[in-house]
């Protein structure tokens, strides 16, 4: 079985660390981009099973970057998981009004993200099955 290969777009450095070493353990192949810009590019010439996408970027937002993303016929399809900082209270209601497929809060829970991410993902890709 192969496991799911996750893009996470995050500016934080630490916070990025944290994120590829906690998936990383649990399995999954992760690919990183610090802007939303290097983020829809590494998408779109190489789609994921799924993109965490940070909300506060530098540059083009978190958002914008989803837009994109759901114009590329390669990349329409892929789940984008809102990762926010922000506590503010309708921030759900926003992003998933926005079109991401889930959101999650930081601080991001070190036991449990790779359950959360598996979650996101669609069935075929989470528990993909010999014939
Ligand atoms: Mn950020």
């Amino acid at each position: 079985m192969t496991e799911a290969r996750i893009l996470v777009v995050e500016d934080n450095e630490r916070n990025l660390k944290l994120v590829r070493d906690v998936l990383e353990f649990a399995g999954f192949q992760v690919a990183s981009a610090t802007t939303a810009e290097q983020g829809v590019a590494l998408a779109v010439g190489d789609p994921p099973d799924l993109v965490l996408m940070d909300l506060q970027l530098p540059g083009m937002s978190g958002t914008e970057a989803l837009r994109r993303l759901r114009d590329s016929t390669v990349t329409r399809a892929v789940p984008v998981v809102a990762v926010t900082a922000f506590a503010m209270k309708d921030d759900r209601a926003r992003a998933l009004s926005a079109g991401f497929d889930g959101y999650l809060e930081k601080p991001i829970s070190v036991r449990d993200l790779a359950d959360q991410v598996r979650s996101f993902l669609p069935a075929t890709s989470s528990t993909k099955e010999a014939p």
